[in-house]
């Protein structure tokens, strides 16, 4: 097939990108994926996510369309529970303090459960997220946090099962093809240029779908647009993300969108590397502080752990460790708690100390003042109050009382040895800003509000979803929902249906 056959190109190779691709070619589009990553580094994020999905249902009769496969035990032995679009709206309402476009939120949110249904169509498997988003409770499982599903095999399988899938419906996809540039004239995008195999060529279709990711692999950007000490980040994915889909898209005119100086962060081992690491995945997060506290080179807490859920306040608080001295954090915690760690808490590569008193534990934590911090966990303990029952599957309103900072829930003195404790840096996930859609069509917009023929785009890159913060698992979801409606109408506009 020469270059200039394509009817739809699709930039990037994530999970964005194969939504788009699958969808146009539901339209009878012939699709070429160019992804710039070599084969054996494909995948972007999504390749690096657990592959967690957030979306509405009403029940286990929604989620049996979905996992046709759940067994009568598992359906037996769980508490699956609602998660209405009523309480994702107000998830996403609350956790983007009512900054989230509201059309953009509203496909996503309205969109969620079809296009989960979609995916299965297409032969995409999901499964309960049994070790992460449930809890035992009389010997039955109860999910919490509105997270039910991910993708079997987490990240690497969506990639595999997507991959595998578009292949079968006759997508090509390319690798170790970067694209430069669009080609464009009078608002009309024509096809892109790509450097491939040492060459920059030209290849036109008449639609194309960015769905390149963010820019926070680009230090340069985070450092212009996130701030100040966001170079000093380290990036929790792929190296690829540099923002080059939405540089491609403002050359030509497109209209920034979203929360530019925003992004989704988390506490992330403190040794990790500049990069994501697939032998690790997302195994260098920690994101079990909710049963413990963290405390800074003062010695100090900064945040309240326990304020919500983790699904809910993880996204934001790798800001605030950046924010600190030094830009790191130690979690501590007891013997109390140290059973309830996530598995993450235990692979090799981990920043860890242990002891078996207290004041053994400070003079332990690289970097921190060890008299503040002793005398500042005893003042916590001595805040906690003691006469409400712990409980980690609900709000437990066990917090503390008179702290300058307070912990709202789950509070436990830490006072029972062996002590453990886990240094923690700023991780980032993706940044928030990108470009304009038409949340009806996918279209991305130029600043005179007007849709640009021919250019679309999903994704990372879709700015105006999230602010300041963002509940877990909706990146994927919002991938899908925005990649599919892309690529519909990139595949209608190009084969004219
Ligand atoms: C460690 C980690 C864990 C996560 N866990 C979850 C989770 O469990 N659930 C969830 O919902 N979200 C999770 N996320 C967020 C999620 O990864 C993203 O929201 C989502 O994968 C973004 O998909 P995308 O298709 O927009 O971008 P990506 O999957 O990043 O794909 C972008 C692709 O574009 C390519 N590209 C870039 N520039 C060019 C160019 N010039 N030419 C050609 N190709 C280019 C890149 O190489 C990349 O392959 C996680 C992220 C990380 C890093």
């Amino acid at each position: 097939m020469s270059q200039s056959e394509f009817d739809v190109i699709v930039v990037g190779a994530g999970n964005a990108a194969f939504c788009a691709a699958l969808a146009a070619q539901e339209q009878g589009a012939k699709v070429v994926v160019l992804e710039r990553a070599p084969e054996e580094e494909n995948g972007g994020n999504s390749r690096f996510t657990a592959g967690a999905i957030r979306f509405a249902y009403r029940g286990i009769d929604d989620l049996r369309e979905v996992v046709p496969d759940l067994t009568p035990e598992e359906i037996a032995n769980t508490d699956f529970g609602t998660y209405t679009e009523d309480q994702f709206f107000e998830d996403m309402f609350r956790v983007t303090r009512y900054r989230t476009d509201p059309a953009l939120c509203e496909r996503l949110v309205k969109s969620s459960f079809s296009t989960m249904k979609w995916l299965r169509g297409k032969g995409v498997r999901f499964v309960p997220i049994y070790g992460r988003q449930a809890f035992k409770i009389d010997g039955k499982f109860k999910f919490w946090g509105g997270l039910t599903l991910e993708f079997v095999g987490g990240g690497p399988g969506l990639l595999d099962q997507e991959t595998t899938i578009a292949r079968k419906n006759g997508i090509q996809i390319r690798y170790n093809a970067r694209v430069t540039s669009l080609i464009h004239k009078d608002g009309v995008v024509s096809g892109v240029k790509v450097f491939e195999n040492g060459a920059t060529s030209e290849m036109h279709a008449k639609a194309v779908v960015l769905a390149t990711g963010g820019f926070e692999s680009n230090p340069e950007w985070r450092t212009k647009y996130l701030g100040p000490g966001w170079e000093l980040a380290k990036v929790r994915g792929t190296r690829f993300n540099t923002g080059e889909g939405i540089r491609m898209g403002l050359e030509i005119g497109a209209s920034a969108y979203g929360n530019w100086s925003g992004c989704h962060a988390v506490g992330w081992d403190y040794n990790a590397p500049e990069f994501g690491d697939l032998s690790v995945g997302d195994n260098f997060q920690k994101h079990s502080y909710p049963w413990g506290i963290m405390i800074n080179a003062q010695g100090k807490r900064f945040v309240d752990e326990g304020a919500d859920f983790r699904n809910y306040t993880y996204a934001k608080y790798g800001r605030r460790i950046l924010e600190q001295p030094d830009q790191f954090a130690w979690q501590i915690f007891d013997k109390k708690v140290i059973h309830l760690l996530r598995d993450e808490y235990r692979i090799k590569r981990v920043s860890k100390v242990s002891a078996n008193t207290l004041e053994e534990l400070v003079t332990k934590l690289e970097g921190v003042d060890p008299a503040a911090a002793l005398a500042h966990i005893k003042a916590y303990n001595a805040a906690v109050k003691k006469d409400v029952p712990f409980n980690p599957n609900v709000k437990d309103g066990r917090g503390t009382d008179g702290l300058e900072v307070p912990k709202s829930n789950w509070a436990n003195t830490i006072d029972e040895a062996p002590f453990e404790a886990y240094q923690v840096g700023c991780g980032i996930t993706f940044t928030f800003g990108g470009l304009r859609i038409d949340p009806e069509t996918g279209q991305v917009m130029n600043s005179d509000m007007q849709p640009i023929t021919g250019l679309y785009t999903a994704g990372e890159m879709v700015g105006g979803l999230f602010y300041f913060n963002y509940p877990g698992g909706t990146g994927l979801m919002s991938g899908c929902v925005f990649g599919r409606l892309a690529g519909d109408n990139a595949g209608k506009a190009a084969t004219g249906k």
